[in-house]
């Protein structure tokens, strides 16, 4: 990140710049552009944002905002101000295992590579892994993830002590040549219910979920029983579902329909539900994720990468579905770059379809916004609008991206087009600022990145 640009933020009223230390009061952050992404206009040139505590409570044009009075703390932005991003499907603390059986189709990646080093890992590897995902993510001004993984206090620990928000999902699976009786989701379940008591709302930056890995690792009884336990809590069900063409085949001859014809009559599609990937759906499988409301976890960089299919992605939105951008995990993409996502997503949509005009630069900032937050049902992240979390990102506009520009919604097309991650130079978590001039504020990036490297040399000589 050294040659990151440092455009940063200086105060107005002189304090220094770490950013607000007074959270009772409203905080007026001034920005050359602010990009709400809320459905409304495309951009506030200038614009402004007044943040109360870890709320944002004004967004408009910086003269147009009804004073908080005399004396409100200004922080100047140079650039643009936007939400942070929103990753909807990650397994972030495999770090530890990026790089790790490349070339490799998802089942043998699983059970060849993954499943073999998983075995060995122990709490403090998922917390040093988490930890340095959370750099990672943050220093792209992705604020919030959805978290499948085991290991979950850890998780949460981490991503505390990074200052970053997380909707944290433990999941049931069954590893090859494991018991798959009840007695075993059982205990799963009833440890999650345990760590959903304990830490659900924890510091105000953490919501836990269930999971259940896929109907292919987990018998249906199991997924059955998870769903029905997120439900009971109005938790979030999250599982990967119709990843790969044919990954359903063995399930439809045993239970006689596809995973969400089964899954929907059993009840599990009737909470909360998050299915990442859904690339091979027939039709009838829509209907029933639009009966349901059933939110998607678009991963196209994972997607591609594994040959696992183009996700039909103008045909979930087209039926009005919620749908969110997810880089899964980084051993699978290899990095955590929500921005990437925006761009391929555009992409394979618009070679999917033949068609030049599917899925707009707005459109696809979208996914990786306010619609990845609805996804993830919580409308107040992914967008700067009065009530929403103040999770944000200054990323600069001085680079050779932006030009020329013309007007609002050229912005736009270069945020998603032709900028990139690299140019985000600030990030705040509630209002608490975690980068500043692409410096990390909460986390030791060197020793993470040194726990990581040596931990990840262990589980691979292990395996
Ligand atoms: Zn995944």
């Amino acid at each position: 990140m050294a040659d990151r640009p440092r455009q940063g933020i200086e105060r107005r009223d002189g304090r220094p710049a770490e950013g607000p230390e007074h959270h009772s009061g409203v905080v007026r952050y001034v920005a050359d552009a602010v990009v709400p992404c809320d459905g409304t206009v495309p951009a506030h040139r200038p614009g402004a944002v007044e943040v109360s505590g870890d709320v944002v409570v004004r967004v408009g044009a910086p003269g147009t905002l009804r004073s908080a009075g005399p004396g409100v703390p200004e922080v100047r932005v140079e650039g643009a101000l936007l939400p942070g991003l929103v990753n909807t499907h990650c397994h972030s603390p495999m770090t530890l295992f990026r790089g790790t059986g490349e070339n490799l189709p998802l089942l043998r990646w699983l059970e060849e590579v993954l499943w073999p080093r998983e075995a060995h890992l122990e709490p403090e590897d998922v917390f040093w892994g988490m930890t340095l995902a959370a750099a990672e993510l943050l220093g792209f001004g992705v604020t919030t993830t959805c978290e499948m993984y085991f290991h979950e206090d850890p998780i949460v620990d981490a991503v505390v002590a990074a200052g970053s928000r997380a909707v944290v999902t433990p999941g049931v699976l069954q590893l090859p040549g494991t018991d798959g009786g009840s007695a075993w989701w059982d205990a799963c379940l009833d440890r999650f219910a345990d760590f959903h008591a304990r830490r659900d709302g924890e510091s105000g930056r953490i919501d836990i979920g269930f999971a259940a890995h896929a109907a292919y690792t987990v018998p249906l009884p199991g997924v059955v029983a998870t769903a029905a336990a997120a439900r009971a809590r109005n938790a979030l069900f999250h599982i990967h579902l119709a990843e790969t063409e044919g990954e359903g085949d063995a399930f439809a001859a045993e239970h006689g329909g596809s995973v969400p014809e089964v899954l929907a009559a059993a009840g599990a599609f009737d909470g909360r539900v998050l299915a990442a990937h859904s690339i091979w759906l027939s039709p009838d499988d829509l209907d029933l994720y639009v009966a349901h409301d059933v939110a998607v976890a678009h991963c196209p960089q994972s997607n591609a990468k594994l040959a696992s299919g183009i996700a039909p992605l103008m045909d979930l939105l087209g039926r009005g579905l919620r749908v969110g951008l997810g880089t899964d995990g980084p051993a699978s993409n290899n990095n955590l770059d929500l921005w990437e996502e925006m761009r391929l997503a555009a992409m394979l949509a618009r070679l999917r379809q033949g068609d030049a005009g599917a899925l707009p630069a707005a459109a696809a900032l979208d996914l990786a916004t306010r619609g990845a937050g609805g996804a993830l049902g919580r409308p107040d992240l992914g967008v700067l609008a009065p009530g929403a979390k103040a999770d944000m990102m200054a990323v600069s506009l001085d680079d050779p991206a932006f030009v020329p520009l013309f007007d609002d919604a050229m912005l736009i097309e270069h945020l998603v087009w032709s900028a990139s991650s690299r140019l985000v130079t600030d990030v705040w978590v509630g209002g608490e600022p975690v980068v500043v001039d692409g410096e990390h504020r909460s986390i030791d990036v060197g020793r993470a990145r040194d726990e990581v490297g040596r931990r990840a040399a262990r589980l691979a000589a292990v395996a």
